[in-house]
């Protein structure tokens, strides 16, 4: 007797035709997949698309010049030397043409197979972190296959209320959409879609679009950017479901045999060794100012502004700050030029040699006991820190007052809701929390490791930016 698997409930009961309920070849995974199937298909579906996201990981660790198109099209070449043709077909389709049996069946088994792997990384960190990034990137792929029509079709199937505006409508506000999409070329010709706020909080923080009465108005152009942002945070909140669903097969061997067989599939260490070698070419001086606003964590984004303000910072600010530089990798040469540009516009270059040039060479070992300091952990900044109203050093969570905590927030582009999220975590004490909220909304992803460390803070920021802005 062949095993079949039966799904969890169906969540559209009945389906007047199969071409209702696969009505697209994109898909937002967002309900369950039901039926029967084989455990030799779950099987087969699920290594076929565990290959399909490696190869996707390794074509965007290898091209990453190239644009989103051409990764795509490198993969689909790639999928079709493997013989990989059904996905090749998905993955390069312009939306939803036809709806054969044969479509609806890839469809099917593109939607299964994605299950089957959210449910094989739900207990696994690394693994599920590798999987969301890579589902992500090829959701990103795909979409940039779709043409207008397939666009304007995924809309519609998947219920967004994103009302394209009438031409009387971009008449009346054409003034605000040219300053604020200046990047558009030909107002006339770019239809533009009318979208709640809350969906579009990135673009609106990167003042790509114009807002009003709580609705963003954005170009064509930018709405993959709004699609895929969405589909990432259901990625997100589906992993609860899939540790119940994996949890609820626990005893059942047939199915722990697979998952397990997958799970020890997934190999994650390539991408964490790529993504330091990029790291590492991409800190220098001129990068500073950028890398404050996207990757460092919010103390020492306090210490950047602080230092770029005032030409100053207190010895407390100066330690931090300086071993945090001198672990992502700033070299003492850099970083003596970066101390000394700020600090001579308020004093003597004499004064400063007399006076700060031994800490920044004792911070890299090159005086005093020529110990090769370590940049200070969370736990450090935050018991050791004795800190004044001049400084800007130690923990903003723990050491700010809340209403210039607040500020800062707000100075960082964060909303109304955000910021009351964090204070609030503040408030309560909950610091590594209120630290982990933060990088959740710079990044928009999830993220269940807590920060020990601020480095480690810059390390994940920098790995999951590299993957994803190249993605
Ligand atoms: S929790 Fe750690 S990394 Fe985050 S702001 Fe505080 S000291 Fe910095």
């Amino acid at each position: 007797m062949v095993s079949t698997m039966r799904f969890q409930v169906p969540v559209k009961l009945s389906p007047s035709s199969p071409g209702d309920e696969y009505p697209h070849d994109l898909q937002l995974y967002q309900d369950v997949p039901y039926g029967e199937i084989t455990l030799d298909e779950l099987w087969e579906i699920g290594e076929m698309r565990l290959k399909v996201l490696s190869l996707v990981e390794r074509i965007h660790l290898r091209k990453l010049t190239m644009s989103v198109s051409q990764r795509r099209a490198a993969l689909v070449e790639q999928l079709r030397k493997e013989g990989i043709d059904e996905f090749a077909g998905l993955i390069d389709s312009p939306g939803c043409k036809s709806h054969t049996d044969m479509d609806i069946r890839v469809r099917r088994r593109d939607h299964v197979s994605h299950f089957v792997l959210r449910s094989t990384v739900a207990f696994n960190e690394l693994k599920k972190r590798w999987f969301f990034k890579q589902e992500a990137r090829l959701f990103k792929w795909r979409f940039s296959s779709l043409d207008n029509e397939g666009v304007r079709r995924f809309m519609c199937v998947n219920n967004f209320d994103f009302t394209p505006i009438s031409q009387s409508e971009k008449d009346d506000i054409r003034e605000h959409l040219q300053m604020s999409s200046s990047y558009v070329n030909d107002i006339d010709n770019t239809q533009f879609y009318r979208i709640p706020f809350s969906h579009t909080a990135n673009l609106i923080k990167k003042r790509k679009v114009f807002v009003m009465r709580g609705e963003a108005f954005v170009p064509e152009q930018e709405m993959a950017f709004v699609l895929v942002s969405h589909f990432r945070r259901i990625l997100i909140s589906s992993f609860e479901f899939a540790r119940e669903a994996r949890a609820k097969l626990y005893d059942d061997e047939r199915f722990t045999g697979i998952f397990a067989n997958l799970e020890n599939s997934i190999h994650t260490e390539s991408t964490v060794l790529v993504q330091d070698q990029e790291i590492k070419q991409y800190i220098s001086l001129s990068h500073l100012d950028e890398l404050a606003e996207t990757s460092y964590p919010l103390c020492m984004r306090v210490l950047h502004k602080a230092l770029r303000k005032n030409h100053h910072l207190t010895h407390g600010g100066r330690v931090q700050y300086s071993l945090f530089l001198k672990g992502i990798g700033l070299s003492l040469s850099d970083s003596m030029t970066f101390w000394k540009d700020e600090f001579t516009k308020v004093m003597d270059e004499a004064v400063f040699n007399k006076e700060h040039r031994y800490t920044v060479r004792f911070v890299y070992g090159r005086e005093g006991s020529r110990r090769d300091y370590q940049p200070y952990t969370c736990l450090r900044i935050m018991e050791s820190s004795t800190v004044g109203p001049r400084d800007y050093h130690g923990c903003p969570y723990k050491y700010m007052l809340h209403d210039i905590l607040e500020d800062e927030l707000t100075d960082c582009g964060f909303n109304a809701l955000e910021k009351s999220e964090i204070v609030k975590l503040s408030k309560d004490g909950h610091y590594s929390a209120a630290c982990n909220k933060y990088y959740e909304i710079k990044h928009d992803c999830f993220n269940d490791t807590v920060f020990k460390h601020p480095n480690i803070y810059f390390n994940e920021s920098m790995k999951y930016r590299t993957s994803y802005h190249h993605s």
